[in-house]
């Protein structure tokens, strides 16, 4: 057995991969949105039988190391070590040699990761031991449990502080260098000094919870520095992706399929006090189409929690246009009288009816543009306009659109018509564009080519039925020489090996596993997507239909040029070739005729 053989039994696709993406069951099967690709219907398809996934969107498909591969962006080797560290696998004696070096990208990304957790610690125990620290946490209402929930942590200042810090982490096996590389340390001439000295500091980690930076936050009095210092960007600190709190919430996301995104820590620790766990915070950017598609993955409602002041037009116009190729809703909660999540909370505000009456991001885009639409300038106020115009083509719901269009008329002070008509204009350009592809790509194909998609698509189907049998019995039945004649050489080949692996005995590896090892790289994809159909529909019924259609198809097609070459020999008096022809046709015909075809 290989390592690859022996990590992959170890564990389980299912959860692997659901660490990433929101999975719900369908039959044998489990389903998501695609991480690969932007969809608004999943087409990503998990099989927990076969431990392979496989997207009919992008059509990515493999095993879990390829899937590990692919959303951490690593080698297949770097990403059967990932797997083995994250699950904390112990190899057996006979299979360690096989470990392959590890190479530097997770090289790299273990030590930043270690890092990163030991300042974490560090800085969460600082955090305890500092009166200062705590008191203002205590005032500021966050408890205990938030604060070890959270990790949340205090650094020191001073050089002794900085110092005797380094040297602790010397002594665990760290470098200065390390900490400069994480962005804790900075050199400052002979020194070393911390941006987020005097800061209380909240932890920021991945989706699978590893803390890949840092947000600290100013809070003594007369503090004049930024109010916020995050770490700087890097190849494992990305801040349109990341969101604050997300590895602790995505479970209780997934439950309810809902999240909050607001735009502060101490927000997000508030409001997951307040009992809502689904709570994350963007980390001091604005909500991005990144964020939007990262939780798109794991929910169906996404609650945009603004202080009242800051819920203006430019960001509710971003948010409205971000939704349209998103399968999510979008509903903007607005925090009354000019207090943030956090405070609005602490001061004893109740933010259920909030919740409940929130406004959707196309009526709240409608309701804020009315607001401020007489302070603009003449061409903002036609932008404008014309922006409005085209968000709303994009809504569906014609019934829900023309409720908007009303809204939209009063607030720009138009008549109801002419401002319907402008939202016409865009619709029409929107949908135009996409039946002009829709013709171009039917008056594209001709006869020959619907024939050649039939009998690809009969194959494929053939294919999956086979694969997902495996018995030898609807082998036999494709077997008989006239009807593999019927399938073209490239999958009767592929049908051959797979007969071929059927037959052979191997304990350590399933038929199936063996197969995909034995396809060439070009044809996996294929034979991956194929299985994964073969999953969803009961196709093992239909092989004898299947392939009688397959059989009528190839030779309807045999018969149509037995004929045009009948004529060809007849106008040419080639005497030979026409008997030739005559004898091959009605062999044609007798083999039809028995497989009841004619
Ligand atoms: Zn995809």
């Amino acid at each position: 057995m290989t390592l690859f053989e022996w990590v992959k039994n170890q564990v389980s696709i299912h959860a692997i991969i659901g660490g990433y993406v929101r999975l719900n069951r369908a039959g044998t099967y489990w389903k998501g949105c695609c991480p690969f690709h932007n969809e608004t219907t999943p087409s990503f398809t998990v099989s927990p039988d076969k431990q392979i996934f496989y997207c009919f969107g992008c059509h990515a498909g493999g095993d879990v190391v390829a899937f590990i591969a692919k959303v951490e962006s690593l080698d297949p080797s770097q990403a059967l070590n990932h797997i083995i560290e994250n699950n904390g696998l112990e190899i057996p004696p006979q299979l360690r040699g096989k470990l392959t070096d590890d190479g530097q990208t997770i090289k790299r990304r273990r030590r930043y990761t270690d890092v990163c957790r030991e300042i974490k610690m560090w800085m969460n125990s600082k955090l305890l031991s500092s009166n200062l620290a705590m008191s203002y946490l205590i005032d500021r209402k966050i408890k205990k449990e938030a604060i070890e929930h959270f990790s949340i942590g205090y650094v020191p200042g001073g050089l002794d502080s900085m110092n005797s810090f380094a040297n602790e982490m010397v002594r665990k096996g760290f470098l200065r260098e390390d900490l400069v590389e994480a962005g804790f340390l900075q050199k400052a001439g002979h020194m070393f000094r911390s941006p987020y000295e005097e800061r209380i500091v909240f932890p920021i980690h991945d989706i699978l919870g590893r803390c890949v930076g840092f947000g600290g936050r100013v809070f003594r009095q007369g503090d004049t520095r930024a109010k916020y210092y995050n770490s700087r960007e890097s190849d494992f600190f990305h801040k349109r992706k990341l969101l604050f709190g997300l590895d602790l919430a995505k479970n209780a996301m997934q439950k309810s399929s809902t999240a909050f995104v607001v735009e502060g820590y101490v927000d997000c620790v508030a409001m997951v006090d307040a009992g809502y766990e689904e709570t994350v915070a963007v980390l001091g950017t604005a909500f991005t189409h990144e964020h939007l598609e990262v939780l798109a993955r794991f929910v169906k409602r996404i609650y945009v929690v603004y202080d009242g002041d800051k819920a203006g037009q430019v960001a509710s116009l971003k948010l409205a246009e971000m939704c349209w190729d998103v399968n999510v809703d979008l509903f903007v909660v607005r925090i009354p009288g000019g207090q943030d999540p956090a405070s609005f909370l602490q001061n004893g505000g109740d933010i259920k009816p909030l919740i409940t009456h929130a406004p959707d991001i196309f009526t709240f885009f409608v309701k804020t543009l009315g607001e401020t639409f007489f302070e603009q300038a003449l061409s903002d106020k036609l932008a404008i306009s014309k922006k409005m115009a085209e968000v709303l083509g994009k809504i569906k719901d014609y019934f829900k659109r023309d409720l908007l269009i009303a809204q939209a008329a009063q607030a720009l002070q138009v008549p109801f018509d002419s401002f319907k008509g402008l939202v016409k204009k865009h619709q029409a350009q929107s949908e135009n564009g996409e039946q002009d592809d829709q013709v171009a790509e039917e008056q594209g194909g001709n006869l020959n080519k619907i024939s050649d998609d039939s009998t690809q698509i009969l194959e494929e189907r053939l294919f999956s039925a086979i694969l997902s049998m495996g018995s030898d019995d609807a082998l036999l039945e494709i077997f008989d020489e006239d009807v593999i004649n019927c399938i073209s050489p490239k999958i009767r080949n592929l049908l051959f090996l797979w007969k071929k692996i059927c037959s052979e005995e191997n304990r350590e590896k399933t038929a199936f596993d063996r197969f995909i090892d034995a396809v060439e790289d070009s044809q996996r994809s294929w034979v991956l997507k194929c299985c994964v159909e073969g999953e969803q529909s009961d196709s093992s019924q239909n092989i004898k239909q299947i392939l009688s259609r397959l059989c009528r198809l190839h030779w309807r097609q045999e018969v149509v040029r037995l004929k045009s070459d009948i004529e060809k020999a007849r106008h040419e008096n080639d005497h030979g070739r026409l008997g030739e022809l005559l004898e091959s046709f009605t062999l044609l015909r007798r083999k039809m005729q028995i497989k009841g075809l004619i």
